[in-house]
């Protein structure tokens, strides 16, 4: 069965002139088809978008809260036919925190996000002025989305943008465009007509339809998740508009291990901190340094772990990881392996496998200077650090120009708290790596992003202050 989707502009299907395939990574087949957006198509939906915002800012915030629970309903409901559309253009599994949990978590993120709002602040009120502080809707942000957690990331950037009052247009990844546009024409079937629009392209048609986003006139925010130098790219092109911008980019996370650590108790949670999603998630552990007390050890308990971890087609069952996405990020990863082998010990894996396969690779005795350390690997293969001071650890760690996420392992939170302080990252998690929430604000220090995504602060980036004096 081959999918073949349209984009949704102004609440409608609508043809495109040609069209791009998708591959599903686990076998090489085609999945389907997405459209390649003209310029006009891109035109098309903002100008819907705009049209549709004179409306959507005016309504009470009550009825925005529950379009985005028609939302969440509606993708209940359709969540095991966009898990499985999911896994067959993605690669992850359906189960575990694959394609389904995926599909669940946003639907949860659409339910908190309904229940927050922007009240009206009053800064002062006495017989000297009143002074209040509005939250206004900037009009049609444009959403660009990468292709590790296409729907999750969706919905982390159109639930905030569409209850703070702002309209969207989409672009996915081409890697991974089918289940977006199936979600967007879904929730336009409880959505008023151009408030959430999609279009699609391949980056290599006539027109990079993110490129054209990010300069375009009418839209007045770039939304965008992916990878740094595409970031940068945004960033320039979205200057002369003086668009608002949240760039969430890549990660290099560091996560120090201490002494005092039970190696067994904390392997499988070292384990999916690095290899979520096959290792393809910004904010995972992409170098781990641990001290030389416990090294071997956690080695050790780390490697038996991840040989059990079963490897397979997204669509078995019993798959926990599947492919590498694509094959320019599985050559990345199998460059930065071969260069890591020639001064590391590989503790696991390290030989590419069938296709797409490449199997959890774990390759201590490395350096920082190593490229499996100094890159962004985006992929399952983790080097290890042995360090003897905590000082050198945490400046190794901080030896990045990336500053996404982080995490400090140890029986004593005081002291791990305390190392996570020192940190140049956004999130520091304590005996845990990976996990976000969305009444906590995550984003990027340093190279890797600008500005924050969820909660309150998150939910601001969507607007504009104005002041009112009376
Ligand atoms: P990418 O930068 O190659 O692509 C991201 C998106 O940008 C795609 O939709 C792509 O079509 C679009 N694009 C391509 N050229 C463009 C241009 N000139 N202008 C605007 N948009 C353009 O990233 P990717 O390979 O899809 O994703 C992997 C990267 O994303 C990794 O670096 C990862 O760390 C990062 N990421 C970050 C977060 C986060 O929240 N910080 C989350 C997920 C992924």
């Amino acid at each position: 069965m081959s999918f073949d989707f349209q984009m949704i502009v102004d609440g409608k299907s609508v043809p495109s002139g040609s069209e791009f395939v998708v591959h599903n990574p686990a076998t090489g087949q085609v999945v389907g088809h997405a459209p390649e957006a003209s310029l006009q198509n891109l035109n098309d939906a903002v100008a819907a978008a705009n049209k549709a915002f004179l409306t959507w800012r005016a309504l009470p915030d009550v009825d925005r809260q529950g379009a985005l629970v028609a939302i969440a309903d509606k993708l209940d409901a359709h969540a095991e036919e966009l898990a499985q559309l999911l896994t067959q253009e993605q690669g992850k599994p359906l189960g575990g925190m694959g394609s389904r949990w995926e599909v669940e978590k946003m639907a949860t993120w659409a339910r908190f996000t309904a229940k927050m709002s922007l009240p009206v602040e009053v800064i002062q009120d006495n017989e000297a002025g009143r002074v209040e502080l509005h939250r206004k809707p900037l009009g049609v942000v444009g959403s660009i989305t990468p292709w590790n957690f296409p729907l999750l990331i969706s919905m982390w950037h159109v639930a905030p943008a569409l209850l703070s009052g702002n309209t969207v247009v989409i672009k996915p990844s081409p890697y991974t465009p089918l289940a977006t546009l199936r979600a967007v024409e879904l929730m336009n079937e409880v959505l008023p007509a151009g408030v959430l629009n999609v279009v699609t392209g391949s980056d290599a048609g006539a027109v990079n339809v993110g490129a054209a986003m990010s300069s375009h006139a009418d839209i007045r925010k770039m939304m965008f998740t992916g990878s740094c130098a595409t970031g940068e790219k945004v960033m320039q092109a979205a200057a002369s508009t003086m668009k608002r911008l949240t760039l969430e980019m890549g990660g290099n996370d560091a996560a120090i291990v201490l002494p005092d650590v039970d190696a067994k108790a904390i392997a499988p949670a070292l384990f999916w901190g690095a290899f979520i999603n096959n290792g393809q998630t910004c904010g995972c552990m992409k170098r781990l340094y641990i001290h030389a007390d416990v090294c071997d050890d956690v080695i050790a308990a780390l490697v038996e772990f991840a040989a059990k971890v079963p490897v397979g087609d997204g669509l078995l069952e019993g798959s926990q990881l599947g492919p590498i996405q694509n094959q320019m990020q599985f050559d990345k990863v199998a460059r930065l392996v071969a260069q890591a082998k020639e001064s590391g010990k590989v503790e696991l894996g390290g030989v590419p496998g069938e296709g797409l396969f490449f199997p959890p690779t774990i390759i201590s005795g490395l350096s920082n200077a190593n490229p499996l350390v100094s890159e962004e690997q985006f992929g399952p293969a983790l080097p290890i650090i042995k360090y003897s001071s905590i000082e050198q650890a945490i400046a190794m760690a901080n030896d990045s120009d990336n500053g996404l996420c982080g995490s400090v392992w140890s029986s004593d939170v005081a002291t791990a708290r305390n190392v996570a302080g020192q940190l140049e990252c956004g999130t520091v998690w304590v005996n845990k790596h990976g996990a976000l929430q969305p009444n906590a604000p995550f984003g990027g220090m340093k190279k890797s992003g600008l500005g924050v995504e969820f909660g309150e602060e998150g939910l601001k980036a969507y607007t504009d202050i104005q002041v009112i004096m009376s």
